[in-house]
């Protein structure tokens, strides 16, 4: 049961979804059928609306009912209505915005099949304003084809011109071939209008390139019989002969039978225009039967007339008159200039041989005044269609223009906002360094100082060593010009401490004492750590005697220094050996050397005294206090 369930989850959407495309799949081909098999294409299009009725979509509905209307909008006013109103009941619920220009399109081409072109010239121009807004390429070339049709047919060429081509290009984007091929022969029919029957054949024969390979045989008979129509006013009657019978051989194959009546009425002109009356009659014996089975008014006045100038050849005259001037009816009523021209023409002829004079003369003015506002009127529509042109030209390349500016300014922006980017960067990353080298030189200061104080000061007492007092010392004798004393002290009996209390009680009373004299020593003099329990202390601008003075208060101070917390009441004493150099005189080791000596004095006299070793008489002096 659940399993069931869940297939039919799954089957079911799969299902509508390929109905929903084989729905598409059928409109499209519809759409595309339309221009090629119109049968067809009503088929497809029905079918593809008994799918959407089991699975509703509006957007799918609309476009088949579109393609109907199409259809409906040449062969039954009242189906084609009925389309563009389901359509239009739908629009509200569609997604694709466009379909509304589709809609107005169709009710466009049926109001032009009854002749309403005012009014269908209206709703195309809403059309494609539409189309243009929802941006639907597709819409729009639906509706610039149609409306540049009906212009072509009101004469008003250049822009009808525009549209189509702008219609067969828009086709051609949409891989549309068939429809971009109908625009491209309807823009041969404007140029043929236009009198300009070289262009006009050159665009046939394009079309029929195309249309060959595509293998649209109707299509490609009505081309031929067109490329024969610009031959023929072209007078090329050779090819117009061969582009006839093409069309005609075509027509037979298919069974088209106006196509076979429209082939054989260019036959007889040729015929006509070889000097060949008789089988131009022929010809236009059968183009009439043929006519006759699907009427249509302007083609037998075409057939009237070319029989009427067959006739005229046979110097049937008052038939001919007759045959002509039943064209002229049909003619005169359309206000087609480029057949009344030739029917007049003809009339004249034919007056001046029956010696109706008066008439010919008539006609005759009237063929020139024709042909005079036929030429006058594709002279102007050339020149319309050139302004066009350029002014097309002109705008697209202003457009250029200014896309490129556009784009080269945006290029500039972003390669400025690259180069600022770059620029912040840069400061940034120098900024960083900068802080850093500084960081690391003011670091590398700081240990070098607190290296070189390490390497001058003593680790166990912390006042400056052994090589600060003698640096001290060398710079005061190399600099000084006065005398400079020195005080070499050594502890009293210092072992005995060490063996009785210990190297820690040992160290300690190292410790006191030097915290002891180094607060009495104050700068410039300066104590030291020689090394063991001897201690220095260097003298500047002290002579002997001031030094002698110094040093036994020091001797002093240090018997006073309360050890008691190491030593009980022990207290310690020191020697002091004293040397005094005269200014620049004496070099460090001499200075030493004699203090040394002093303070073996010292010891020898029974310590805890001052002596000294001054001079080069190298007398000790004896013990002061
Ligand atoms: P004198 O009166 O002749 O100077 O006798 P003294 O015992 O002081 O002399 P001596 O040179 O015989 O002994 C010095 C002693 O000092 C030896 C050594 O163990 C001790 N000493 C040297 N440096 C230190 C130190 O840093 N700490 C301690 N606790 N003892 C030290
Ligand atoms: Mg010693
Ligand atoms: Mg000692």
């Amino acid at each position: 049961m659940l399993a069931a369930a869940l297939l039919l989850g799954v089957v079911l959407p799969s299902a509508r979804a390929s109905e929903k495309a084989s729905a598409q799949g059928l409109i499209e081909q519809a759409a595309n059928s339309a221009r090629v098999d119109p049968e067809v294409s009503r088929r497809q299009a029905e079918s593809a609306l008994e799918l959407l009725r089991r699975d509703p979509n509006p957007d799918l509905e609309i476009r088949a009912r579109l393609v109907l209307c199409d259809y409906y909008s040449e062969r039954d006013r009242a189906a084609a209505e009925e389309q563009i109103g389901a359509a239009s009941a739908l629009l509200p619920q569609a997604t694709r915005q466009g379909l509304g220009a589709g809609v107005l399109n169709c009710q466009a081409e049926t109001l032009q099949t009854i002749g309403e072109n005012n009014q269908a010239s209206d709703l195309y121009a809403q059309a494609a304003a539409i189309a243009t807004q929802t941006h639907d390429d597709q819409m729009l070339a639906e509706v610039l084809f149609s409306s540049g049709y009906l212009r072509g047919l009101r004469g008003e060429y250049a822009v009808g011109l525009s549209e189509l081509r702008r219609a067969q290009a828009l086709f051609e984007q949409q891989q549309m071939p068939q429809h971009a091929l109908a625009a491209l022969g309807s823009i041969a029919i404007i140029y043929n209008r236009m009198g300009d029957y070289a262009e006009a054949a050159h665009l046939y024969e394009r079309a029929l390139e195309a249309q060959h390979k595509a293998g649209l045989k109707r299509e490609e008979a009505v081309t031929l019989h067109n490329l024969g129509r610009a031959h023929e006013n072209l007078q090329e009657w050779d090819a117009a002969h061969d582009d006839f019978a093409a069309s005609l051989e075509l027509s037979r194959q298919l069974d088209y039978l106006r196509g076979q009546a429209y082939a054989l009425r260019g036959l007889a002109t040729v015929a006509n225009s070889q000097g060949n009356p008789n089988a131009a009659m022929t010809l236009l014996d059968r183009a009439a039967e043929a006519q006759q089975r699907t009427p249509d008014t302007r083609l037998l006045a075409q057939i009237e007339l070319a029989r009427g100038i067959a006739l005229h050849q046979l110097k049937r005259l008052k038939e001919s008159a007759a045959m002509l001037e039943q064209a002229l009816v049909v003619f005169r009523q359309a206000d087609s200039l480029g057949e009344l021209a030739p029917t007049y023409d003809a009339l004249a002829a034919v007056d001046a041989d029956l010696g109706d004079w008066r008439s010919a003369f008539d006609y005759r003015t009237l063929a020139q005044t024709t042909a005079t506002r036929l030429l006058g009127d594709q002279l102007d529509q050339r020149f319309a269609t050139l302004k066009v042109e350029f002014d097309t030209a002109a705008k697209e390349q202003e457009n250029e223009l200014l896309t490129r500016e556009n784009e080269a300014n945006e290029k500039a922006l972003s390669q400025q906002l690259r180069a600022g980017k770059l620029r912040t960067a840069v400061v940034v990353l120098t900024v960083l360094l900068v802080a850093m080298l500084v960081w690391l030189a003011v670091y590398q200061r700081r240990s070098t100082l607190r290296l070189r104080a390490l390497a001058m000061t003593d680790e166990l007492t912390g006042v400056p060593n052994r090589r600060a007092v003698l640096a001290l010392l060398a710079q005061l004798l190399r600099r000084s010009a006065t005398p400079t004393s020195i005080l070499i002290m050594d502890i009293d009996h210092f072992k005995s401490i060490n063996d009785r209390h210990g190297h820690l009680i040992g160290d300690e009373t190292l410790r006191s004492m030097t915290a002891n004299l180094r607060e009495a020593v104050a700068e410039p003099a300066l104590f030291g750590r020689l090394g063991g329990e001897e201690f220095a202390v260097v003298l500047p601008t002290t002579d002997l005697d001031q030094a002698i003075t110094i040093a036994e208060r020091l001797r002093e101070r240090v018997m006073r220094i309360d050890l008691s917390r190491w030593l009980g009441d022990r207290r310690i004493s020191v020697s002091i050996g004293v040397a005094t150099s005269a200014p620049t005189r004496d070099t460090m080791s001499v200075i030493l050397r004699r203090a040394d000596a002093a303070l073996y004095a010292a010891k020898d006299a029974g310590r805890n005294c001052v002596r000294t070793h001054a001079g080069a008489d190298e007398q000790i002096t004896p013990r002061v206090a």
